[in-house]
């Protein structure tokens, strides 16, 4: 059996001072603190030979910047023990047909404007690991090589082009770290907010107590107040003072639907709607007279 130990994430960078500081607050300072989540920064430089500790050069074919090289990458990741991909994957092989436990192993992530987008789900599938690499890369990127060898995935955090793959790790990790369990002190916390999932997939419920929110679904979050309950001339909804958990969870609801059809309708399309939903939307579009 696989016992469950912290996650960890490991960093490969030309920044390690970029990330000081950054961990070192709220959640995942107190993660980090618990035992829950390990985060390693590793100086791409240390793995460099020459006097000067290159890590770029030109790129074949001329054009623009330069090309984060492939040997101190290769280094860095042999470093920590990450086999070439074609070794992992015989390995597991091997390894499932020694004994049938899943194993939830390590991925290897390139941080890329060209990966697929980072989303909740690949938030909630990473948190299910033991152990993410994050490479950053700079300038024109990483050659192309490393990705082949040694990358699960290129993965970007959305369709806009950074300096360099630092703030994108930061973003991996401040998202996935408090999905891993026990992070957040509520484990269905992280069910209950924008891009969470459905009802239906929500087990931790407390014993007896009416819930006053649904499992977002894929959905935008609600609107949170809190007091004073008059702020600006504008008092907070009334429906939310009267202690009454069923109308609460329906007027959350109607919010968390109204704010996805205003900000993100193409959300709608793959959000798990029930008959209620459905009806509440079509109310919420003759208001808007629709
Ligand atoms: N030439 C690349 C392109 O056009 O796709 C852009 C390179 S960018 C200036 C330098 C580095 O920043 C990339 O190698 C990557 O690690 C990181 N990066 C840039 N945009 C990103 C995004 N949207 N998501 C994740 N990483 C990104």
């Amino acid at each position: 059996m696989i016992v469950r130990t912290a996650m960890r994430f490991e960093i490969i960078t030309i920044f390690p001072g970029f990330f000081s500081g950054i961990f070192e607050h709220g959640i995942v300072r107190r993660a980090q603190a618990a035992g829950l989540v390990g985060i390693g920064v590793h100086d791409l430089r240390a793995f460099t030979h020459d006097r000067h500790r290159t890590v770029d050069d030109r790129p074949f074919g001329g054009g623009e910047g330069m090309v984060l090289k492939p040997e101190p990458l290769g280094e860095a990741l042999q470093a920590l023990e990450i086999l070439p991909l074609h070794d992992r994957r015989e390995n597991q092989i091997l390894r499932s047909a020694q004994d049938d436990e899943t194993e939830s192993g390590t991925r290897v992530i390139l941080l890329s404007a060209q990966g697929r987008r980072f989303t909740q789900q690949m938030a909630r599938d990473m948190a299910k690991l033991e152990r993410v690499v994050l490479i950053c890369g700079r300038y024109e990127g990483v050659d192309e090589r490393i990705n082949e060898i040694y990358c699960d995935m290129e993965l970007s955090i959305g369709d806009y082009v950074l300096s360099g793959g630092e703030l994108a790790a930061a973003v991996v990790v401040d998202t996935v770290m408090r999905l891993v369990p026990g992070v957040l002190g509520n484990e269905a916390s992280g069910e209950f907010e924008s891009f969470g999932v459905a009802d239906a997939e929500i087990s931790s419920d407390e014993a007896g107590v009416p819930r006053s929110q649904h499992g977002a679904g894929g959905l935008l979050d609600y609107p949170h107040y809190t007091r004073p309950a008059e702020f600006g001339g504008l008092r907070a909804p009334e429906v939310l003072m009267n202690g009454d958990h069923q109308q609460i969870r329906r007027w959350r609801r109607q919010q968390q639907l109204r704010k996805t059809r205003k900000n993100r309708p193409d959300l709608l399309q793959g959000a798990a709607l029930t008959d209620e939903d459905q009806r509440l939307l079509e109310a919420i579009a003759s208001e808007d007279g629709e």
